[in-house]
């Protein structure tokens, strides 16, 4: 699952196989979603068992399932070495969306956040990230529209992969998701920003941002002491003069931490007249941490008043709040015990 076409027909013809049979397999692989050599008909059976013995598909298994009412459904998956990772499935007007994870925990210490509580267990593999789009559409029978790299792990901690991911995943020859419809959230990585403007690939990119100044940044984000709002705006700016892609800036509203009136014009004053779009959510309450959701008039007074100051503003629907939909809560349940493996 890790290979792209072309390190596929490298592997196949380094088996003394002819090219094309790279293509058929990719085919069976992210076409049809087969998983097992055995089953890819039109490969001579020689050749089949030839694969079976010295390749593995490296497949995820769906250790745990949560269907929430609005139709969102949370995937656990088992990965080969034990380890699980989540990614959802949130069924748009527009589309299906599947948002994955790209690392299992991580480490980026966000104070509000259920992933980074284990800190960082390991990268996830090109394909492992690849698969879990691969397996929810197999599980669900429904074809995949747009991916959002917002899961669980922070994706430019894991550069290589992710970019790996996303290239192959918009290939003509795998699912042919078009770059305009992959997101990638980051906590505000600015080397990472850096280097993926220079990628060359129309995905956009989602800034979590959860606070307007330094002072209140630091203390949720841990990622801010390295690489303060400053430098954070600077490589925002300039993602948008290379790629000239419209920034999502994310903003979780705590309750009387980060959601006074005073705020969302400090944050008006930062945004303003950049290409971007701000994304209000309601937080996710996680067990584990004091910060609390605002209510919903504080959230709408902030909306109102960035709208005021001209900051093109929505604020996000919440969708599975009646499961564990947010970043690391189902693996943080299953792992304490309260979740029973099986297909629930
Ligand atoms: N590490 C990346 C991507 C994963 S987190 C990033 O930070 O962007 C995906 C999004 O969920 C981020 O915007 C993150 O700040 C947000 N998030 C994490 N925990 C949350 C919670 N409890 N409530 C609301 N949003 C949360």
């Amino acid at each position: 699952m890790d290979l792209n076409l072309q390190e596929t027909e490298q592997l196949i013809t380094s088996m003394g196989e002819p090219r094309f049979r790279a293509k058929q397999i990719f085919k069976w692989v992210h076409q049809k979603g087969i998983f097992r050599f055995e089953e890819m008909t039109d490969i001579p059976v020689v050749m089949r068992e030839k694969l079976e013995s010295t390749c593995t598909l490296g497949n995820l298994e769906v250790s745990a399932k949560q269907n929430s009412a609005d139709g969102t459904t949370k995937y656990l998956f088992k990965l080969y070495d034990g380890h699980a990772v989540e990614s959802v499935l949130l069924p748009h007007d527009y589309g299906i969306s599947v948002c994955v994870s790209s690392q299992v925990g991580c480490r980026m210490g966000c104070g509000f956040c259920a992933s980074t509580i284990g800190g960082l267990i390991r990268n996830l593999s090109a394909g492992e990230i690849y698969s879990q789009v691969i397996n929810i559409q197999k599980e669900s029978g429904k074809r995949v529209d747009s991916i959002v790299v917002m899961g669980s792990g922070e994706p430019f901690d894991n550069y290589d992969e992710v970019i790996k991911f996303i290239k192959l995943i918009i290939s003509p020859e795998a699912l042919n998701i078009g770059a305009r419809h992959i997101t990638v959230s980051t906590c505000g990585d600015v080397p990472g920003i850096k280097r993926f403007a220079g990628e060359g690939v129309q995905v956009t990119l989602s800034i979590s941002l959860h606070a307007s100044n330094d002072e209140l940044r630091n203390r949720i984000m841990p990622v801010n002491k390295r690489y303060p709002i400053a430098s954070l705006m600077a490589a925002c700016r300039d993602y948008i003069s290379v790629t000239n892609r419209r920034i999502t800036f994310e903003y979780a509203l705590i309750n009387n931490f980060n959601d006074s009136t005073e705020q969302a014009l400090e944050l008006g004053r930062l945004l303003k007249g950049m290409l971007c779009h701000v994304n209000l959510i309601p937080l996710n309450q996680v067990d584990e941490r004091e910060y609390r959701q605002s209510n919903l008039s504080r959230v709408r007074a902030f909306c109102n008043t960035l709208e005021k100051v001209g900051i093109p503003v929505t604020i996000r629907k919440e969708m599975g709040a009646d499961i564990d939909a947010a970043c690391g809560q189902l693996r943080r349940r299953a792992a304490k015990g309260e979740i029973t493996p099986g297909r629930g």
